[in-house]
């Protein structure tokens, strides 16, 4: 088990100061050392053991992506060779094989199709575009976790090898795939037990 690991935010959109004070919390609770470091290019991604993609919106960040697309190709295969990695709420969008947007349709957005899931982008509307609420998560832990949900996403196909994590009124809002842990809320607003899954995660490289 590798005790020091290198951990990457994606420092493209979205919000970046969160998810690294988080991830040093989630690193103290899963007795881990390590660094912790917004990464924005491809030279910066090779060396990682763990990627956090934030949210923010998924549009943009594909489209600041393309514009490089070696990072975008970088994430790809360091994933294929086991770098864990937590996609939030765009995260989400991102790592998935397709997605369609409730109000208008297809996108045209690139997708890292890393996770085997299709989603519906802002798959609460307009009028709940933000809300909170409180899930059942039982791979954390006992008790509800509180779950911030802002322009979120839902998942509407998952692919064979894929766990259901939450779910919220019969909705995917979470999922795993092996070294993969994705989101439709915010985690890194509440609650450090997602990173802390993220990061334990990552002792199995
Ligand atoms: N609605 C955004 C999108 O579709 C995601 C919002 C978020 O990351 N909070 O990309």
């Amino acid at each position: 088990m590798r005790n020091s690991v290198n951990i990457g935010v994606l420092g493209i959109q979205g919000d970046i100061e969160e998810n690294i004070s988080c991830t040093k919390f989630a690193m103290k609770r899963a007795r881990r050392r390590g660094e912790i470091k917004v990464v924005r290019y491809s030279e910066d991604i090779e060396n990682l053991d763990g990627l956090i993609i934030p949210g923010g919106e998924s549009t943009v960040m594909s489209s600041l992506i393309s514009v490089q697309e070696k990072v975008f190709q970088s994430i790809k295969r360091r994933i294929s060779e086991g770098m864990s990695v937590m996609g939030i709420c765009a995260g989400m969008i991102l790592l998935s094989r397709k997605a369609n947007d409730r109000v208008i349709g297809k996108t045209k957005q690139n997708f890292l199709s890393a996770l085997d899931i299709a989603v519906e982008r802002n798959a609460f509307g307009r009028q709940n575009d933000s809300f909170e609420t409180y899930l059942n998560v039982p791979l954390i832990g006992k008790g509800k976790i509180k779950a911030i949900f802002i322009r979120a996403p839902i998942v509407t196909e998952i692919g064979i090898g894929v766990d259901v994590i939450a779910k919220f009124n019969e909705k995917i809002v979470a999922v795993k795939q092996n070294n993969i842990v994705a989101t439709s809320f915010h985690p890194e607003l509440v609650d450090d037990r997602f990173h802390t899954l993220f990061i334990k995660g990552i002792s199995k490289i």
